[in-house]
């Protein structure tokens, strides 16, 4: 694990080892203080997506409507995802959306509260509840979408743009693949080791909105996530 600083001292202290749902999980992160991004966010935004899903998408951090409303990917951005999602033949009742980060990260700029990319010391801060949210999922995909994502995943090293729309397994091409090998198998907490799954990484939908041409890089996310549902269905 990389490091923590006083600043920001991580979010595994706010974990309650006895949390067995998502729904428990979701409560305690409600007061995390495992960085400074709680100060200025309006609220956690944490996970949502049935436990059982087979697909888990990974996103970056809650933007501005996100923050507002509690919920992962219910902006602009998230809009896109769905579409995307859809005319990649996935199904959304099958997949549990999250972020790398769970508070919203900006700078103000008049009243405008403007995006920032979070850190690699929020990054590391909020692994521990990604950790935390693999050990109570089973997916048999796991997508992660952009950079940041792919960092608190896969690693620094590891480059979207070179690797993106590729199958890799999963949990073993995780950096720290230790921290996702046991997966639920009852809702009495029983644990096992994780059956093969595996991974693709692709754009985050923001940078499909960012694009010069847009419809090239939907076109590109979308032939991506086909990639992962040609793999649920093969
Ligand atoms: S960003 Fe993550 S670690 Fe930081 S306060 Fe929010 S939930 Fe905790």
């Amino acid at each position: 694990m990389a490091e923590q600083t006083d600043n920001a001292p991580g979010a595994q202290r706010f974990i309650p080892p006895d949390a067995d749902t998502i729904d428990e999980l979701r409560t305690a992160a409600g007061g995390c203080r495992g960085c400074e991004l709680y100060r200025d966010a309006t609220q956690t935004v944490f996970g949502r997506g049935d436990e059982s899903a087979r697909v888990v998408l990974v996103g970056e951090q809650p933007g501005d409507m996100e923050d507002q409303k509690g919920l992962p990917f219910v902006g602009p951005a998230g809009r896109l995802l769905r579409k995307a999602v859809d005319d990649a033949g996935l199904d959304p009742a099958q997949i549990y959306l999250t972020n790398a980060v769970k508070h919203f990260r900006f700078e103000l700029r008049g009243k405008r509260r403007i995006h920032q990319t979070p850190d690699r010391v929020h990054i590391t801060a909020c692994r521990p509840w990604l950790v935390a949210e693999f050990a109570r999922l089973d997916p048999e995909i796991v997508v992660v979408l952009g950079a940041t994502a792919a960092k608190a995943l896969l690693g620094p090293s590891f480059r979207v743009t070179r690797q993106r729309g590729e199958l890799l397994p999963w949990p073993a091409s995780a950096q720290h693949p230790e921290d996702f090998t046991q997966v639920p198998v009852d809702s009495a907490g029983k644990r096992a080791d994780a059956p093969p799954a595996r991974l693709l990484a692709t754009i985050h939908p923001s940078a499909v909105l960012r694009a010069d041409d847009q419809d090239k890089a939907y076109e590109g996310l979308v032939a991506d996530l086909t990639v992962a549902a040609r793999a649920l269905a093969g």
